[in-house]
């Protein structure tokens, strides 16, 4: 039997991603279509604790598709770790009647959801919302694609100045336990190699992979390091790069956080619209403590506890081999 929700809240907690706004107004217009009383919650967690929460109507979400970051803002809230941080939180969503709640965010915001949907019996439902892509239960997590377009943007102006001077650029993107990002950016750049947090790749091979091309006349060559690489990030191996390959001029260039803003892409402006319609729906229909995510391009739920527990074994090697073979 469905459940009779009459008050749904929505939050974006941990890293923010270009396309959480467009999720946002998709959560928010859903529910309001569907007769429900709508409420965002702002800074994440921080704003359950301390009872931020504010009713949002159908204009309230107008004009914010195409805008990076998050209207709702979010924040890393340690309190909301701890029991009496949970009962806080709950009682301020008691005092409304919110019986559903919506979370936007990465691992961490789902372990915090978990423990939450568990200990209190509300209704939780999860969208992958990071650039890391780094959750189970989706091909790709909000964010991911317009980090991408970001950094191969990037590259292709750092390619220019790297081709006019036959330097060799070593260029370090985020991705602290995932090689998601630096993977496909290579891959869509050109780049000459790739080093991911999943992946040891010795000195030896590397340089070897350079000399092809060195030997071949490439003019320049572009190195994407992704930043848990554990050989070092991009300036450590730049360095010992340099020790044994001192023909060419070496550059190191950090993308930094340039990465997580920016105007959401049409990919992520529709999976963030799609993502946020079914996470309404699945509350509407009884479904709870699930994460809504894209397989091919269906959307379908999955657990939270197994999103969570299939973390990061995402990497596609197929890629990965393929992008020795087309940096020749
Ligand atoms: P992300 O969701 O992007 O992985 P974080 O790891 O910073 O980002 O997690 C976001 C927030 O989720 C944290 O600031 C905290 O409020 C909450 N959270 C993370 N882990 C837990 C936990 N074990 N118990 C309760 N809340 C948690």
């Amino acid at each position: 039997m469905k459940p009779n929700i009459k008050n749904i809240a929505v939050l974006t907690s941990g890293g923010d991603a270009p396309g959480m706004n467009a999720c946002i107004r998709a959560v928010v217009r859903t529910g309001i279509y569907n007769g429900v009383n709508m409420f965002g919650v702002m800074q994440g967690y921080q704003g359950l604790i301390n009872n931020n929460i504010i009713p949002m109507d159908a204009r309230s979400v107008s004009n914010i598709i195409h805008l990076g970051g998050t209207i709702l803002k979010t924040a890393r809230c340690l309190e909301f770790k701890t029991e009496e941080g949970m009962e806080i939180a709950f009682n301020h969503l008691k005092e409304r009647e919110i019986d559903g709640l919506v979370v936007i965010g990465g691992d961490g915001t789902f372990t915090g959801a978990q423990r939450f949907g568990k200990k209190f019996g509300i209704r939780v439902m999860g969208v992958p919302g990071t650039i890391d892509n780094d959750l189970y239960g989706s091909d790709f997590t909000l964010g991911y694609d317009t980090a991408i377009n970001t950094v191969i943007e990037a590259i292709d102006k750092i390619r220019d100045t790297a081709d006019s001077h036959d330097r060799l650029f070593f260029i370090e993107v985020m991705g602290r336990d995932s090689g998601c990002i630096a993977l496909r950016s290579a891959i869509s750049s050109g780049a000459e190699a790739v080093l991911l947090p999943e992946r040891e790749t010795s000195l030896d091979e590397l340089i070897n992979q350079l000399e092809i091309g060195a030997k071949t006349k490439k003019s320049s060559s572009i190195v994407i390091v992704s930043e848990g690489h554990k050989a070092g990030g991009a300036y450590d191996v730049a360095k010992k790069v340099k020790e044994r390959f001192n023909h060419y001029d070496t550059k190191v260039t950090i993308l930094g956080h340039l990465q997580r803003g920016g105007s959401p892409s049409s990919f992520d402006r529709i999976l963030g619209s799609r993502l946020g319609y079914a996470a309404v729906n699945e509350l509407l229909s009884g479904n709870s403590m699930q994460m809504v995510g894209l397989f091919g391009n269906e959307i379908k739920a999955t657990s939270i506890d197994e999103a969570l527990t299939g973390h990061n074994f995402k990497l596609e090697s197929d890629l990965l081999e393929m992008t020795k073979v087309l940096s020749i």
